[in-house]
């Protein structure tokens, strides 16, 4: 039997107060996901568009919906005007998409770009030459703000490989902050970390952490 406000808490007392707990709820029904809002949990992750469109509704509206997977170009407007966040831009495209999407509605709207980290062939994300693209064409986005950015690493049990993929990731924030975003405070994210890895992701300077079994089954 799960204990949804029991997990909830664990975790929270695993990663202190200046992490980032985004609950993600993909898979579980609007019933479940209310039992981790009662909890006084308020930021919610999902990575299918028509899957988060369905629930919504169904859930309060003082929500922080996170979409975290690949984001589909053609259904970024069906997200534009209420979403909080956005960790998966993992392609220059989505990122002139999402942008263009807003401009229409005036918004800007806060977004991750998400690196490839893993040494694996099925993760989306930037490479290096692609992120340093994107910084040095910032101008070009008048309706995004770049609020940090997003990895996921190896599904392995090698914690070693794991850790230095991790490692990786938070120099490379250090150096974008301080090279492109010195005095600029909403540069401010890190999201690497999920059940299986937000400990070590915790300890190699994560402060917004994907978790969703590990609360929900
Ligand atoms: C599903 C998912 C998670 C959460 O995974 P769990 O192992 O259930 O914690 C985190 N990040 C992304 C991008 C996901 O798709």
């Amino acid at each position: 039997m799960n204990n949804i406000p029991q997990n909830i808490q664990n975790i929270k007392s695993q990663i202190g107060e200046n992490c980032t707990l985004v609950a993600v709820s993909k898979t579980y029904p609007a019933e479940t996901i209310i039992q981790a809002y009662n909890a006084g949990q308020r930021v919610f992750g999902e990575n299918r568009v028509q899957e988060l469109l369905s629930k919504k509704d169904l859930l309060p509206n003082d929500i922080q919906w996170h979409i975290i997977g690949h984001l589909q170009s053609n259904k970024i407007k069906y997200i534009i005007d209420f979403v909080s966040l956005i960790h998966s831009v993992d392609s220059e495209k989505l990122l002139q998409a999402i942008d263009k999407e807003a401009s229409k509605i005036n918004r800007i709207v806060p977004c991750l770009l998400q690196m490839y980290i893993a040494d694996e062939e099925t993760k989306f994300g930037l490479d290096e030459t692609e992120l340093y693209h994107i910084l040095e064409n910032l101008n070009q986005y008048k309706h995004i703000q770049i609020a940090g950015l997003m990895g996921m690493a190896t599904n392995t049990t090698d914690q070693e490989k794991i850790k230095s993929e991790f490692t990786y990731l938070n120099d490379l924030y250090n150096k974008v902050k301080s090279k492109y975003f010195y005095s600029n405070t909403e540069f401010q994210h890190l999201s690497m970390g999920m059940s299986s890895d937000y400990k070590l992701a915790v300890a190699c300077g994560s402060n917004m952490i994907r978790v969703g079994s590990l609360i929900f089954k």
